[in-house]
This record gives C-alpha cells, sequence and structure tokens, in this order.
C-alpha cells in the first residue's frame, strides 16, 4: 500500500466529516467512518448503498450537486440527508472523482432539491422503485447475515383500470391512497409496504417460516376485499400476490424480485384475487399456457372449431325439445379438446369474443339451415362467457348475427352464468331486457353453484333456469341434494321459468326429475353431445330412446 493511500484510509477512519467518494457515474469508491455513522451503517453494513443513493440523487442533472432526501439507514430507519456534490479534478490521470459532504438535515428547514421526497411515492407516501431496491438489499443482507428469510410478495390490483375507466382518474388515486393505507395496517414496523408503480405494490418482510407470508398474504387479500367507498359508490377490488422467498426460491435479491414477479403473473392467469407461491414449475406451466394461447389464435384462422350438440329432451315423452351448442377445438395434432381446457384462456386473452361470436354465428346458421331442410323447428342455445356478456358489443353481435342468418329469434337462447349478473346488478338487468326485447331466450346456466341469490332472481328477465350437474348426479342417493333439486324446480314454477336439469345420466335421474315436475331434461342418458350430422339424424327421428 502506498503511503499516500495509506494516509488516506486513515483520514477516511478519524474525521468527523461524513464524507462519500463517487466516480463519474455514481458508484462509490469509499465512505468515511463518520458516514457509515450517520447512515446507521456501522454494525450492520451497507453504507455504500446508502452512499450511493446519496451520490446518484445529488448527482442527477435536476439536483445539481445539492440534495437533500430521505435515505434508508442500513439499521432499517430512513435519514433525512443533505448532500453536497464537489468534484474533484484528477489532473493529468484524468480520473474524476466527485466528493460528497453529507450531514443530517435540519428538521425544519425546506429541501434543498427534489421535492418529492426522494424515494417516498408522493401519492401514498410508501416508499417507492428505489427504495424497494434498497430495502430488499437490506433484507437479503441481514436474512444472510442471521440465516433467516425474507419473504418479498409483489402485488398488483386486479382490474385497476375499470375502475379508472368508470369514477375517472381522481376516483382512481384515491383508491390507491386507501390501498396503500390498508396494506400498512397488514405489516409489522419492521417489514415494508411499497407502491412499485401504478397499481403494483410489494411487502418486504423478514420472516421466521413460510407460514408467516401466508398469514400476512391472506390478511391482505381480505383487508383488501372489504369494499371502498368512492364518490358514494360502493366498488370491491381484488389483489392478486406473488410470492417468492429468500432462500428457498432465490439466492439474490435479483432473482428473488424476479421470482416474485413471476409468481404474481401466475397468480393472474390463475384467476386472479389470490396469492401463488413461486415455483419452478410456473414458469414451464406458464410457457404452456402462452403455446396455448397462440395455438388458439392459429386455429380461429384456421378454423379448428366445431359446434356440438347436446339434445335437450322431454322427461315425458323422450321427444327432443331444444339443444344447446357446445364448443369443441379439433387440434390437427391433439385432436379433440374439450372447452373445459381452452375456454378459461380465450376469456383470460380475449379471444372468447371472436370465438363466441364464431359459435353463436355457427349455431345460428345451422339452426336456420335445418329449418329451411324442412324439420320441425327447436329452439339452440349458446353459452356466453362473463367477458362476453360484459363487452359493449354483445347486443350488436346478435343482432348482426340474426340479421344475417334470418333465424327467427325465437329459436335462440343464451346461456349465462350467475356469476356474471351479480358484480353489477343494474347493468346486468339493463342489458337482460336489451336482449329480450330482442325477443331471444335468456338461460340461468349451472343455477346453484354460484351466489344463489334468490332476491335477485326476480329482478333477471330470464326465460329458463338450468339446476347444475351437480345436484343431479346424485338426486337420487342423497336426500339433501334431492331437496334442493325439488327446491329449485318449485322455484322455477313459481317464478313461471321453464327448468332444465343438466347431467342427467341415468334412469334414475330421470325418473326423479319426472316425479318432480322437471320439464326438460340434458345429459348423457339420452346423448352426449354430437357433431351437427348426428344431431340432424337425431331431429329428423325427433324421438330419443330411453337409454
Ligand atoms: P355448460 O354450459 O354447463 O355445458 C354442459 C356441460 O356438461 C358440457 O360440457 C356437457 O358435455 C356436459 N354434460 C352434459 N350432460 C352431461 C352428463 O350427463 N354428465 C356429465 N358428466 N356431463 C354432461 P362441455 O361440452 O365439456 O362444456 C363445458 C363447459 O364449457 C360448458 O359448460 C360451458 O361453460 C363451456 N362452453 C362450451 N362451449 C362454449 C361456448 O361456445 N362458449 C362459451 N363461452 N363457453 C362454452
Ligand atoms: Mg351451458
Ligand atoms: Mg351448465
Amino acid at each position: 500500500m502506498s503511503d499516500i493511500q495509506a494516509l488516506f484510509d486513515s483520514l477516511l477512519e478519524s474525521t468527523r466529516d461524513a464524507v462519500v467518494f463517487a466516480g463519474a457515474d455514481g458508484k462509490v469508491v469509499r465512505v468515511s467512518k463518520a458516514f457509515e455513522v450517520l447512515a446507521g451503517c456501522a454494525a450492520t453494513g451497507g453504507a455504500i448503498l446508502a452512499g450511493e443513493r446519496c451520490m446518484r440523487a445529488a448527482m442527477a442533472p435536476q439536483a445539481a450537486g445539492l440534495w437533500r432526501g430521505m435515505v434508508p439507514g442500513g439499521d432499517g430507519r430512513d435519514r433525512d440527508l443533505e448532500v453536497t456534490v464537489t468534484p474533484i479534478d484528477g489532473g493529468a490521470g484524468g480520473l474524476r472523482l466527485f466528493l460528497g459532504m453529507v450531514r443530517q438535515a435540519d428538521s425544519d428547514s425546506p429541501p434543498v432539491s427534489d421535492p418529492a421526497h426522494f424515494g417516498y411515492d408522493a401519492l401514498t407516501g410508501l416508499p417507492n422503485r428505489d427504495l424497494f431496491v434498497d430495502r430488499v438489499h437490506q433484507a437479503v443482507l441481514q436474512a444472510n447475515r442471521v440465516g433467516g428469510s425474507v419473504a418479498l410478495m409483489v402485488m398488483g390490483l386486479d382490474r385497476f383500470t375499470l375502475v379508472n375507466d368508470a369514477l375517472g382518474h381522481a376516483a382512481g388515486d384515491r383508491l390507491l391512497v386507501e390501498v396503500a393505507r390498508r396494506l400498512r395496517i397488514c405489516v409489522r414496523e419492521t417489514d415494508t409496504a411499497v407502491r412499485l408503480d401504478g397499481d403494483k405494490f410489494a411487502l418486504v418482510m423478514a420472516i421466521a417460516s413460510v407460514d408467516d407470508s401466508v398469514i400476512v398474504a391472506e390478511k391482505v387479500l381480505s383487508v383488501i376485499k372489504e369494499p371502498f367507498t368512492l364518490d358514494g359508490e360502493e366498488v370491491v377490488v381484488t389483489f392478486s400476490i406473488g410470492i417468492s422467498v429468500l432462500p428457498l426460491d432465490a439466492e439474490s435479491d435479483a432473482q428473488l424480485t424476479k421470482h416474485a414477479e413471476h409468481a404474481l403473473h401466475y397468480a393472474k392467469i390463475s384467476g386472479r384475487n389470490q396469492y401463488q407461491f413461486f415455483s419452478k414449475d410456473m414458469n414451464r406451466r406458464a410457457r404452456s399456457r402462452l403455446e396455448l394461447e397462440n395455438r388458439i389464435r392459429r386455429a380461429l384462422v384456421n378454423e379448428e372449431f366445431v359446434v356440438y350438440y347436446q339434445p335437450k329432451v322431454s322427461a315425458d315423452s323422450a321427444a327432443i325439445v331444444g339443444a344447446e351448442a357446445l364448443v369443441r377445438w379439433l387440434d390437427p395434432e391433439r385432436g379433440l379438446i374439450s372447452p373445459a381446457e381452452f375456454i378459461p384462456v380465450a376469456e383470460e386473452t380475449g379471444q372468447i369474443e371472436p370465438l363466441g361470436a364464431w359459435v353463436l354465428a355457427k349455431t345460428c346458421e345451422q339452426n336456420k339451415a335445418w329449418q329451411a331442410a324442412g324439420l320441425s323447428p327447436i329452439k339452440i342455445s349458446v353459452n356466453v362467457s362473463a367477458r362476453q356478456f360484459r363487452s359493449r358489443t354483445l347486443i350488436d353481435t346478435v343482432v348482426g348475427v340474426l340479421k344475417s342468418t334470418g333465424l327467427d329469434p325465437q329459436w335462440l337462447e343464451l346461456e349465462i352464468t350467475e356469476s356474471m349478473l351479480m358484480n353489477d346488478v343494474d347493468t346486468a338487468v339493463r342489458k337482460m331486457k336489451a336482449l329480450r326485447d330482442l325477443g331471444i331466450g335468456l338461460s340461468i346456466d349451472d343455477f346453484g353453484t354460484g351466489y344463489s341469490s334468490l332476491s335477485y332472481l326476480g329482478r333477471f328477465p330470464i326465460t329458463t333456469l338450468k339446476i347444475d350437474r351437480a345436484f343431479i348426479a346424485d338426486v337420487d342417493t342423497n336426500p339433501k341434494t334431492a331437496e334442493i333439486a325439488r327446491a329449485i324446480i318449485g322455484l322455477s314454477r313459481g317464478l313461471n321459468l321453464e327448468v332444465v336439469a343438466e347431467g342427467a345420466e341415468i334412469l334414475a335421474h330421470i325418473r326423479f326429475l319426472r316425479t318432480h315436475g322437471c320439464d326438460t331434461v340434458q345429459g348423457f342418458y339420452y346423448s352426449r353431445p354430437v357433431p351437427a350430422d348426428e344431431f340432424e339424424k337425431m331431429i329428423r327421428k325427433g324421438v330419443l330412446e330411453h337409454g
């Protein structure tokens, strides 16, 4: 070590000035002992990071070498520091260093620059992304030192843009402020709640076991679910949460962050309003979902979808009284794929809109063709997904299809599920009325599995209730299910609705339904869903064999 260097070292040890030396890029070369003490890093380490925070902020063009702001200390406490930077000319060697003089800011003196309170989000007052990076780093250092664990939760508000669109940005901002307030309640003093950006938040916390993070995640989900009141309107939002744990899932802060983001993405594509822990498997599953999305896109172009028809049959006479259109995907590589596999993905990605419109058009076209061929007319129902139902274009699509196919609206019915109607009952009722005004039927599918809010049922302008097959499956053996099925049949009668039982598989189901006055039955007992040409043969015969 040269004499000069030794002298420099002892100077940094002994000076009472808190000083930081950095390169032109703000990267810190050395700090004095006094700075370590000031930044609360003397015992814990992290002085370089704290120094870098000071230097980068003060060396930013708008700060022009003068900055005051909050700096996260190595002990987890923030410090209000004032920094003055002076360039030191390295002379002929060309080495250019910057000297930062740092001191505790006067509590009542105004900020020298950057009134945005560096490190904090101006809207919610939570630490922002800059501070987040430090907090994660500190937490990781600390965990590594004591052999502990850190959980990182990255959280996104589900459908925040809907709130912004419906109530305006000012209301959206107020929602974010309130969300931040609720988040603070969920964490201990030693944890950090952060607003990353937009509707994205994070929690950084030291944990004793993974269970701790489960408890916090559940608490967060439940406090966020409570309605918010904005401009006199109640708004319900939910969170999707991705969790990654060090050292379980990650070795470094960068990896910890990346994996929590992956887990968040996974929570979103898995249906939102939930937390997901990172798992190695997740990458694989996310990738295969992406592949599926691309294949659906191709399948739409290549017309690989087909509509199958399942008859609805009179329980008394076994005559075909209608049908349900059920889409299938005839993949050239994988064969016939069930809608249960691709509808949820199409729903998530928005591909359901063109796909649903195609099924609707295909079904009406086919039904009209059967009528034109002289077969006795039947009503065919088409499933409508939540997204299709919400879409502004649904009514126009239905009107367009009826017009282009020339099908009399009385032979079309749409099947919707209860859960689509409960979010915004007034809008749903308005939309249903508009559909009914076109002259088509409306049926509630899978009745009994959703909210089953009987009080609303009277308000919905529907024509049919479909009892979910879960109630039919053991209607002959389980007295409780039988009682529910009976009650639904009675209810439909009382409300003057047609009632259809789904999933009747055996004669005992049919007998029960017949005895209790359920007129229409759909199920494997009579027929599985079949391609159009097979179904045509069935309607030509008109009556199905029992069994
Ligand atoms: P869903 O609308 O409740 O349709 C009834 C489902 O029950 C069909 O399954 C049908 O094959 C099945 N099923 C009928 N009878 C029986 C039975 O006796 N036993 C059993 N175990 N199952 C029976 P599928 O065709 O696999 O369709 C599943 C779901 O996919 C449908 O449930 C519907 O929610 C959705 N889906 C199908 N096609 C479309 C479509 O074109 N658009 C939309 N949005 N969703 C569709
Ligand atoms: Mg259905
Ligand atoms: Mg159903």
